[in-house]
């Protein structure tokens, strides 16, 4: 099997069309992989030896070359260009390069669905950066994914961050940090592409896109992050701490498997 490659994505998490029936006409860049070829490639990874999807060495999906520059690194700042107002911290696990851009391509675009683990582990480690937790905290670490519309959601056959964070709290509870995950928000109204958009367009674009619809009182009960596979421009993230705030959250800081740019 080749490795995948694919086009980097334009746009974060939360710049997809809210709130649109499955039947309407979407701007979602989504590739337009027939759920049938998906489900065969998944069918194969599981019964052929795939190659790496980060370097194309064959007999494994990922292999421990790429697994450690994924897992290995130690977490930095994620920095924009232009850091928006009301950006809270974020770490990243990792420079948004190769292996990392394919591995989380082919985990979300291909439904390489075990790559999950990996992915969560990257996640974990920016978790701990974020929050030096202690296994002893009484109160629980909180992981926010950001949100898919359904459509989204439906078309990719599953929700990649969703599937993240769980591997990640999963990771994080096998080390003895209590954590949950909690998807709490969801699309509000559709917003715009955000392709082509600038950091300033893209947060006006975004402003009151993403709303609280559950766990209210569950998010009062720990320390709240924001999690998604990849931070750009840091307008999904404002616009998602903005949200959670308004519901009564404190949200400590974002967490990221993946940054196109870090702190040096
Ligand atoms: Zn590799």
């Amino acid at each position: 099997m080749e490795p995948f490659v694919g086009a980097v994505p334009a746009t974060e998490s939360a710049p997809v069309p809210a709130s649109t029936p499955a039947s309407a006409p979407s701007t979602t860049p989504i590739r337009a992989t027939p759920l049938p070829v998906r489900l065969l490639d998944a069918a194969l990874d599981l019964l052929l030896p795939a190659a790496c999807v980060g370097c194309g060495v064959a007999r494994t999906q990922l292999c421990p070359d790429c697994r450690g520059q994924l897992t290995a690194a130690e977490p930095l700042r994620a920095r924009p260009a232009h850091p928006p107002p009301g950006l809270p911290e974020i770490y990243a696990a990792v420079r948004y390069g190769d292996p990392a851009r394919q591995v989380l391509l082919a985990h979300k675009e291909r439904g390489a669905l075990r790559l999950a683990a990996p992915l969560g582990q990257a996640l974990a480690l920016a978790v701990r950066a974020a929050f030096p937790a202690t296994p002893r905290q009484e109160r629980p670490l909180l992981l926010v994914p950001m949100p898919s519309t359904t459509h989204t959601t439906r078309a990719r056959g599953h929700n990649p961050t969703l599937r993240v964070a769980r591997a990640a709290a999963s990771a994080l509870r096998g080390a003895g940090v209590p954590t949950r995950v909690v998807p709490a928000l969801r699309h509000a109204r559709a917003v715009a592409d955000q392709s082509g958009l600038d950091a300033a367009a893209r947060q006006r674009n975004l402003r009151g896109a993403l709303t609280v619809h559950a766990h209210r009182t569950r998010l009062r009960e720990g320390h709240v992050l924001v999690v998604d596979d990849l931070v750009t421009t840091g307008a999904s993230i404002v616009e998602a701490t903005r949200a959670l705030a308004e519901a009564g959250a404190d949200v400590l800081a974002g967490a990221v498997v993946a940054a196109t740019q870090l702190r040096d």
